[in-house]
């Protein structure tokens, strides 16, 4: 069989899969599922889309992959920063969207089992109805899916309290790169038995197999949090507060710098004309914490302190954090970074970023979750200008440079992907790198799953 073009690819696919099979050749959707929303990653021009319909159907298209050598991305919702779902020229892209079935929801042992295709928020409205919550909560939970965010191990703003989605999962169903379909981890909320494959498989950004199926951990339904916002004429006086509030426990703790608080009061004014920093902190034990943060911020010299449990108050608080992101990519091409660094060494981050934006001369906000240290400088240049497209890019990897020299990482939740690969071999030691190409040796060992991504 010729697979130099895409029918004879799709010839072979219809015999294995059956008639049913949604398999795409057309040039125009196969170019719509080829990348994700990465600004920097290249991708490649797949020869053919499955949207799979069933674990069957993912395993029969990768034991012949394998066979014949062909590469394949998973893909979720293509929601990624990092390049992770690209495409590989010549290879194929297994969707995931439609697999979008909750399976179980499982009240008295609060857990739920799912297709990787679920979107995050739509399984958090399922299980609200019981009172329960599915806590993980990156800023993509509207779209992107349970699969993707296992594959990927999304953090969001919740983390400084819940943890990362690899605090959520229990149990997975993999396909590995033969076909072969296995299950790591377990349902149980402890086992200790095997080797933790589990959290090998979380992260690994579709390289060691595919997603197929999910059990996640339920937790009652927090109540309602009460919100704080400080704001502060400059930086010192916010980063002296932040380990303070840490320490009270929060749900959320997040910051926003000046380049944002004026590209978000250009665009839709809140009324932070002047303010130099702002911290958003929400609690969902008690309002009392949000009082002691209050003191705390005032303590540190904040401008202004202000406190609210109504949730139409929370929703209005935290309404320039939510802008923060919107507000800088309409000013030009935004390229989001994401590094993580100690909290104690976020004044130091944020004071190299703005020397990188002096020097490149390109406009950075920087705002993100000052409770964990996960930051999001974000570089923003005109639309068409070249010679500002190749300073960003040497500052995004400037910026990298710098968390890593102060302990941090290259990425606190979006992966690695394509973009970040040299930053991960920079950051990771000798052995480290063998020892994970030995893994995806064994799990993957004609390379065919997601080549070039997350392992240097
Ligand atoms: C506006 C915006 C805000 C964002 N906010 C956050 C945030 O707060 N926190 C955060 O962590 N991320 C955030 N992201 C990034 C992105 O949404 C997450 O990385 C998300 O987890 C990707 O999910 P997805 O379904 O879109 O996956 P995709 O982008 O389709 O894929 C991501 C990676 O997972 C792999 N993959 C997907 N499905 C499977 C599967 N079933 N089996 C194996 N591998 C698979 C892909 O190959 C790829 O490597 C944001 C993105 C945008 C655009």
């Amino acid at each position: 069989m010729n697979y130099d073009s895409s029918m004879g690819l799709l010839e072979e696919l219809r015999e294995i899969l059956g008639a049913q099979a949604s398999l795409i050749v057309d040039p125009e959707i196969v170019s719509s599922y080829s990348r994700d929303q990465s600004q920097l990653a290249t991708h490649g021009n797949p020869k053919l889309v499955l949207l799979a319909k069933s674990e069957l159907e993912v395993s029969k298209t990768l034991k012949f992959a394998n066979s014949q050598k062909i590469p394949v991305v998973a893909r979720g919702a293509g929601s990624g920063l990092s390049g992770g779902a690209n495409a590989v020229s010549g290879g194929i892209v297994i969707s995931l969207e439609k697999m979008n079935q909750v399976l179980e929801i499982d009240e008295v042992n609060q857990l739920a089992r799912v297709e990787p295709g679920v979107i995050n928020l739509d399984l958090d409205k399922e299980v609200s109805k019981l009172n329960l919550a599915y806590l993980p909560d990156p800023a993509s939970r509207e779209w992107s899916t349970i699969g993707g965010n296992v594959a990927t191990n999304a953090g969001g703003m919740c983390c400084v309290k819940y943890g990362v989605t690899a605090n959520h999962v229990r149990a997975i169903r993999l396909v590995m790169a033969d076909g072969e379909v296995i299950t790591v981890g377990n349902p149980l909320k402890k086992s200790v038995t095997n080797l933790d494959l589990l959290h090998l498989i979380v992260g690994s950004e579709g390289t060691l197999g595919i997603v197929t199926e999910i059990v996640v951990s339920l937790a009652p339904r927090p109540k309602p949090a009460t919100t704080l916002i400080a704001t502060f004429a400059g930086i010192d006086s916010a980063m002296k507060t932040i380990p303070e509030l840490v320490a009270l426990g929060p749900s959320m703790l997040e910051v926003v710098d000046e380049t944002t608080l004026r590209a978000v009061e250009e665009w839709k004014p809140l009324g932070f004309e002047g303010v130099g920093t702002v911290l958003i902190m929400q609690s969902d034990d008690s309002a009392e914490i949000c009082a002691s943060g209050a003191a705390i911020a005032a303590k540190h010299g904040a401008i202004d302190v202000t406190y609210s449990d109504d949730p139409r108050d929370s929703s209005d608080l935290i309404q320039v954090r939510k802008l923060a992101y919107p507000a800088l990519e309409r000013k030009g091409v935004a390229l989001l970074d994401d590094v993580c660094v100690p909290i104690s060494k976020i004044s130091n981050l944020i004071s190299k970023v703005k020397e990188i934006s002096e020097q490149s001369n390109l406009l950075i906000g920087i705002f993100g979750h000052a409770g964990d240290g996960n930051m999001h400088p974000t570089i923003v240049y005109d639309h068409g200008d070249k010679g500002a497209e190749q300073r960003a890019q040497r500052a995004f990897n400037s910026i990298i440079k710098v968390a890593q020299e102060l302990g941090g990482t290259a990425s606190g939740e979006h992966g690695i992907g394509s973009i970040k690969v040299e930053a991960a071999r920079s950051e990771s030691g000798e052995r480290i790198i063998e020892l994970q190409r030995a893994i995806k040796q064994i799990f993957d060992p004609n390379g065919i799953l997601n080549p070039g991504k997350k392992i240097p």
